[in-house]
This record gives C-alpha cells, structure tokens and sequence, in this order.
C-alpha cells in the first residue's frame, strides 16, 4: 500500500517536472475594445495577442476578445477594466483625456514625435515610467498596443490657401488637434463613423480628419473631397492594452511573460500592417481616382497651428505638475531624437530622391 502510493505520488512530481505547462490551471480571460471586431488595423492586436498567448502558453492561457459590437460601451473601456468585468482592454489613451489631461502624452501630441521616436521615449527613456504613475490612479496597468504611423491630415472639399480660409470652416476633427482648429477659427464638430461620408457628400462639414489610405479608403471620402492634407496633429497615434492589476497580479510569471511579449509583439505588428495597408490603398485611390491632390497646409496656417498647440500644452502644464513633467520630459527627448531622425532618416530619403 505505502510502495503504491510512493510510486504515484512520484509519477505526479515527474509530470510536474517534465510538463510545466500542462501543470498550469487554465486561465480564461476577456477582453474589451473600443472598437468593432471587424475595423482592422485597429482590432488586429488583441486578436494577435490572444492568438499568440494560446499559443505559447500551451491552451493554458485564453483570452477573448471582445468588439463593441457586443459589449456596447466603446468609450467605457477603462471603466469596464478598472472594475474587472474585463481583464483586459484596447482603446486609445486619448480618450480619457476627461478624466485626467496627461493620458494624452501616450497616444500622440501635434507637432510631436514620430513612431521611432515615440517607441524609444516609451521603452528606452521614461514614457512607460511616466505612462504607468498616470495610470496607477486607475489600478491598471497600461502597455503600448499597436501605432498608425502618421495620419493624414484629412480630406478637404476646398484648398487652404490661407488662415482666412479656416475661418468658419466645418470639421470633424477630435481631441487636441481639435482645439487648435477651434482656436483658428474652425467649426469643430463631432459625427459618430458611420454618419462621416453622408456629412461630408451633403456638405453638413467642409472637411474631416480620419487616419491614413489604409483605414480611409473604405470609409470612401476620396470620392467626396479631392484635397487630402499631409499630417500635423496625429503623427504617431499609440493604441494602448490596459490590463486589470489584480488579475495580472494573480498569474504566474510564465503566462505574465508570455502576455509581455505577445503585447509588445502586437503593438508592433499594427504599424507594420497599417503602412502595408496604406501603401496599397494609396496606390489603389490615385489610380482610381486621378483627381486627387494630396496637398500640405500653407507654412503661415502650420505656423499657427504650431503656436497654438504649444500655447495649449504649456497652459495645461501650468495647471498640472504631472502634465508639466511629462511635457517636459517629451519635449527633451523629442530633441535629441529628431536630430538623429534628420541625420539618418531624413537625409536618406532626400539622398535617394535626389539619385533619381
Ligand atoms: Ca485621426
């Protein structure tokens, strides 16, 4: 009796041994995001990061994700992570501007850094120390979860020639860039996606701002407004995963590391397939649609809106220490990387446009 025992109780230590993985109990999760299943390339990196986390964690780690199609509360995100009807999420830190001003630094600022640049300040400077003080507050913790490049600046019906012409103008255009518009003089307004195109044929807004070819083309604004400005106010807009702290807290430190890696492997790959995205459709349109001018705004009406988005963030930054440090520590970074961007990047492109 004693033997048989010892020998099964050594058989089950074996296994543990030998099949860590199979030892785990399974963990099922659920994650949330702002946008519908289908709208890719936003909804690619959850979809990725789960497939990847089943993957690697040998189907001892499942999580499922879920669009706003289901859950219906696209802006509740944040709240739905915060209070653990969800483990996880996928938003744009952006959106909770209204709850505290700093969570803009971690999705992009106009006139700000490039993706390059911006991934270095998140995992080579102090963006994720910073990008995790803001979000304590929340009891979440927050990951960078997958970059658009820069975005266009959008789909006009009329040239800009001048300041006078932004006067009055009628935009959809959200968030910060939106308040250096106002500040100009621009009708800033906000229509839900799915009214865009109707607005934009009838006439009810002059222009709108969306993202790039890639997501643009299906929402079929070229065929509406001809002038399509190059990017000022988006120019690296950074997606987020939040996570729920006490659920990470309660997984061991291989699904922990195998979810690290996979986000930051999704983050990564969004950028990849939306400049993929964007290359095709890009040549798609101007095939189609040869009457498309891609324009870039007037240098005295980029002047403005320079002056007014640095007017905007140093007014924040008075009233705000967090807001201050993090500006701060941004703007110091962003120096020195735009300098070396301008020696390599940018000079190589010239280079190799000038040898044509
Ligand atoms: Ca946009």
């Amino acid at each position: 009796m004693k033997f048989a025992v010892k020998i099964a109780s050594a058989v089950a230590v074996l296994a543990m041994l030998t099949t860590p993985a199979m030892a785990e109990k399974t963990v099922k999760w659920k994650l949330a995001m702002t946008w519908p299943s289908t709208l890719t390339p936003l909804a690619s990196p959850p979809a990725k990061v789960a497939k990847m986390v089943k993957e690697m964690s040998g189907g001892t780690f499942i999580i499922k994700v879920e669009g706003k199609e289901k859950h219906k509360a696209p802006l509740g995100i944040l709240d739905m992570v915060k209070g653990g009807q969800y483990q996880m999420g996928h938003s744009g830190s952006y959106y909770w501007k209204g709850k505290d001003i700093s969570t803009i630094f971690f999705t992009t600022i106009p006139f700000g850094m490039t993706t390059a640049e911006q991934y270095a300040w998140f995992y080579y400077d102090d963006g994720m120390k910073y990008m995790q003080q803001v979000y304590d507050r929340f009891k979440v913790l927050n990951y960078p979860g997958g970059n658009t490049g820069v975005q266009m600046g959008g789909w006009f019906k009329k040239e800009i020639n001048s300041l006078e012409d932004l006067k009055g103008l009628k935009m959809r255009i959200p968030g910060l860039a939106g308040e250096v518009f106002a500040k100009l003089g621009v009708n800033v307004t906000n229509i839900p996606a799915g009214e865009l195109y109707t607005s934009l044929d009838r006439g009810t807004i002059d222009a709108l701002e969306w993202v790039g070819p890639g997501m643009d083309i299906k929402m079929g604004f070229h065929k509406v407004a001809p002038y399509y400005y190059t990017g000022w106010h988006e120019p690296a807009s950074e997606m987020q995963f939040l996570v729920n702290k006490r659920a990470y807290k309660k997984l061991s430190p291989e699904h922990q590391a195998i979810l690290q890696t996979a986000m930051k492997a999704a983050a990564a790959d969004m950028y990849y397939e939306n400049f993929a995205a964007s290359a095709n459709a890009w040549e798609q349109m101007k095939t189609e649609f040869p009457n498309i001018k891609v324009k870039t705004f007037p240098l005295p009406v980029l002047k403005a809106m320079k002056a007014a988005t640095d007017d905007l963030l140093d007014s924040y930054a008075a009233k705000d220490e967090q807001f201050k440090a993090i500006l701060e520590s941004q703007r110091k970074f962003m120096k020195k990387a735009r300098e070396w961007t301008i020696i390599s990047d940018y000079n190589y492109i010239k280079t190799s446009m000038d040898v044509k």
